[in-house]
């Protein structure tokens, strides 16, 4: 069976891991002359996204033979929003490095699979269909789901990115919100090390010439002595897919419409759309059944972007009041209490009291 992968990102490099778990050996196509996003950053990966279960390397390994080493355990998240800061502390998930080092998750995974990847090519999807059984799409963004009208748009940002001197925890994740500086985006700090942190704003909704203005308008609020030594700009977007499988096409991770859009995290999704994908084909499985936990994430937090996007400052205080309130914070960070799931009940009954509304359910 021949079978092509479009992008050695985290979906491709896992669809290829699954294949080759199964007897098969694709072939690999990257456009970068290796892996790795060309800039440097820190990711998170949260357990509060895998319940029922609590510790998403664990998650990996022992659903699909995935073994990851992180940087960092995350055992703080600070969040920080006009009149109100609030922590929460406990085992709240892991730091990964991302881009072309040693040790980033694109290297790891990289390490972990035996086929070819054929660098410096751009792969065209139209043309490697007539040639493949299966064509794998892991291209990290919506260009073929559009090229094909299966992209329905749900959340489009720029994001502002640099990596910062300065000092930090590194077991501390650091979010901010605020409509003045990131409408219904947000802001967050990750760390490299204690010297170092990857500092990232997401607004929504706006041209990149207006980034700067945020940007600028965000340091200018938050007072901050970091030293900046390098910065990028990146068009963001979410949206639905449907269905992710035309033909012998098939879409994964991002180009899938995984990239959640509450927080714009799509990690341990571009890692399940992948390998299922690659079930799809080993295991006969029906994808679109495979994935069925997937969509109801990725609507569950669709649910929470809209209350992001219609709520004031002091919502989104109240709601983060309340989140962290003595029992409720346990209940919401220490336990396997599916959040995604009873969070969108809970809004909706804090959504009463403020008096703003989410439009759909
Ligand atoms: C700055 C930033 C911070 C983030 N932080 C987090 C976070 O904290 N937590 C989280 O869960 N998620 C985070 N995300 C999202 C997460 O990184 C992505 O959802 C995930 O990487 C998507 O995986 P993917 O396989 O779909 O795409 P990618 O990992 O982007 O891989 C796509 C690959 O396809 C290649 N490619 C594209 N087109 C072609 C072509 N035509 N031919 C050949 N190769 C091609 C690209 O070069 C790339 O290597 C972040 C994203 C960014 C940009």
């Amino acid at each position: 069976m021949k079978v092509a992968i479009i992008g050695a990102g985290l979906s491709g490099l896992c669809c290829a891991h699954e294949l080759e778990r199964n007897g098969i050996t694709p072939e690999i196509f990257e456009e970068r002359s290796r892996t790795g996003e060309l800039f440097p950053h820190v990711s998170a990966m949260m357990e509060l996204f895998i319940r029922p279960y609590r510790d998403p390397v664990q998650y990996l390994d022992k659903e699909f033979g995935i073994k990851l080493k992180p940087l960092y355990k995350m055992k703080k998240v600070e969040m920080r929003m006009p009149g109100i800061q609030r922590t929460v502390n406990g085992d709240l998930g892991y730091f990964f490095s991302r881009g072309q080092y040693k040790d980033s998750v694109e290297d790891q995974l990289t390490k972990l699979v035996k086929s070819k990847i054929n660098y410096n090519v751009h792969a065209n999807f139209d043309e490697l269909c007539k040639k493949y059984d299966h064509v794998i799409v892991c291209t990290g963004n919506n260009k073929v789901a559009r090229t094909l009208s299966l992209w329905d748009n749900l959340f489009h940002s720029y994001l502002r990115g640099a990596v910062v001197l300065g000092k930090f925890e590194t077991d501390k994740l650091i979010m901010w919100f605020n409509k003045k500086y990131n409408d219904t985006g947000y802001a967050y700090l990750t760390p490299f090390n204690e010297e170092m942190a990857s500092l990232v704003l997401i607004v929504r909704n706006i041209g990149p010439e207006e980034l700067d203005d945020y940007w600028h308008l965000f340091w200018e609020n938050g007072n901050f002595d970091y030293k900046i030594i390098e910065n990028f700009t990146l068009e963001h977007s979410s949206g639905l897919v449907y269905p992710h499988k035309l033909d012998n096409i098939i879409l994964a991770g991002n180009a899938g419409g995984f990239l959640e859009p509450f927080l714009g995290f799509g990690q341990i999704n571009a890692i399940r759309s992948g390998v299922y994908a690659a079930q799809s084909i080993t295991q006969g499985k029906d994808y679109e059944k495979l994935l069925q936990p997937l969509n109801t994430d990725v609507s569950r937090s669709t649910v929470l972007r809209e209350y992001l996007n219609i709520s004031s400052n002091r919502s989104i205080n109240m709601v983060t009041w309340a989140a962290t309130l003595p029992g409720m914070k346990q209940l919401i960070y220490n336990s396997r209490l599916d959040v995604m799931k009873y969070g969108t009940g809970m809004l909706k009954m804090l959504d009463k009291l403020t008096g703003e509304r989410i439009s759909r359910q």
